[in-house]
């Protein structure tokens, strides 16, 4: 039942953007809102609500998002890890005792890894060995696991993309 509500709710924001004409939300962009939308809200956190306005607001796109702010020191983040290449911070609402984010500090075109390119594969390879550097640090010896949101479907929320480290717990299969 809440879930349907929440989702109306979110239908009404998307109407009033149009009709204010602050937003021309395409049919397609309305769908991944509402689909990212669903993905945070059956994830069933207590974060919900400031989650319906982070999916509400996402949009596949190529613009600076809210990691580029971190990159830039303009917005604080507790940074784990860090060198010429990438950044590794926690997650501002984190689904497991441990849970960091390792981002590319030149995003070059990588929204998520569905745009990955063959001259990618030097900085994937990087964020995902940076990925092992932080879980010994972490001390996650026993185990951790890596996540890559890709798209709406894929419940990616920020495009600037970003390899989840979680630890801490015993994790579950299969995945959400
Ligand atoms: P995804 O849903 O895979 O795109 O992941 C985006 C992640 O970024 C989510 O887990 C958010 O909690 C996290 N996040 C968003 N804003 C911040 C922030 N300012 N600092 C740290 N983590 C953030």
């Amino acid at each position: 039942m809440r879930r349907v509500r929440e989702r109306k709710k979110g239908e009404r924001h998307i109407r009033t953007c149009q009709k204010n004409g602050r937003d021309r939300v395409s049919d397609d962009i309305k769908k991944s809102r509402l689909a990212v939308l669903s993905c945070h809200l059956t994830a069933g956190s207590s974060v919900m609500a400031s989650e319906e306005e982070k999916a509400l607001a996402a949009a596949p796109s190529d613009s600076p998002t809210i990691f580029d702010k971190i990159i830039n020191k303009e917005i604080p983040a507790t940074v784990v890890y860090e060198d010429d290449k990438v950044l590794a911070f926690r997650d501002i609402a984190p689904q497991a005792p441990t849970h960091i984010l390792i981002i590319p500090k030149n995003k070059d075109g990588l929204t998520g890894l569905s745009k990955a390119e063959e001259r990618h594969t030097e900085i994937l390879g990087h964020l995902l060995y940076t990925a092992k550097l932080v879980a010994k640090q972490e001390g996650l010896e026993d185990g951790f696991r890596i996540v890559i949101n890709d798209g709406p479907q894929g419940c990616q929320s920020v495009y600037h993309i970003h390899v989840h480290l979680l630890g801490g717990r015993q994790m579950n299969w299969p995945p959400g």
